[in-house]
């Protein structure tokens, strides 16, 4: 079993998509098993793409996450990481494809409805921020 950190970002939230998500996500077999409504803080939302800290986007990643509600949650199953990146699509929704939930959701590179953790120390590192 693996644990993976979800959030579903300020555009999809403001348009009432989180239980069409969360649908998704668990009819998939994996298993949501805590979630948490919230505004980031520019702390938080700094810390959860440290990563980018310094690129040309993440001024504007750090505006658009912190500009509205996002959900976050703990995801768990087998092979959850990689399972949960298949079902959220590449993060450029125009290349996404359809039944993706950025190719179905996602309306720009910045606004792409959701985010997945990417590795086991990502996943860690990022849930550790909420939960
Ligand atoms: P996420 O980490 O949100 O799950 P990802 O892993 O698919 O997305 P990353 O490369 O980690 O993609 O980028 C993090 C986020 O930064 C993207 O989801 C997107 O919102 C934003 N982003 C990435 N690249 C660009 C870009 N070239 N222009 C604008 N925004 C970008
Ligand atoms: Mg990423």
């Amino acid at each position: 079993m693996e644990t993976t950190f979800v959030m579903i970002k300020p555009d999809a939230v403001s348009r009432g998509l989180e239980n069409e998500i969360l649908r998704r996500i668990e009819a998939s077999g994996l298993r949501v098993v805590e979630k948490r409504k919230l505004r980031l803080s520019r702390e938080q939302a700094g810390r959860l793409y440290e990563s980018h800290r310094g690129k040309d986007f993440f001024e504007k990643l750090i505006n658009f996450t912190t500009s509205g509600e996002v959900e976050v949650m703990k995801v768990v199953g087998e092979n959850a990481i990689r399972r949960m990146r298949e079902l959220i699509g590449p993060t450029d929704p125009v290349k996404a494809p359809k039944g993706t939930i950025r190719g179905d959701y996602g309306t720009s590179g910045t606004e792409n409805a959701i985010h997945a953790a990417d590795s086991p120390e990502s996943a860690e590192r990022e849930l550790s921020i909420f939960f």
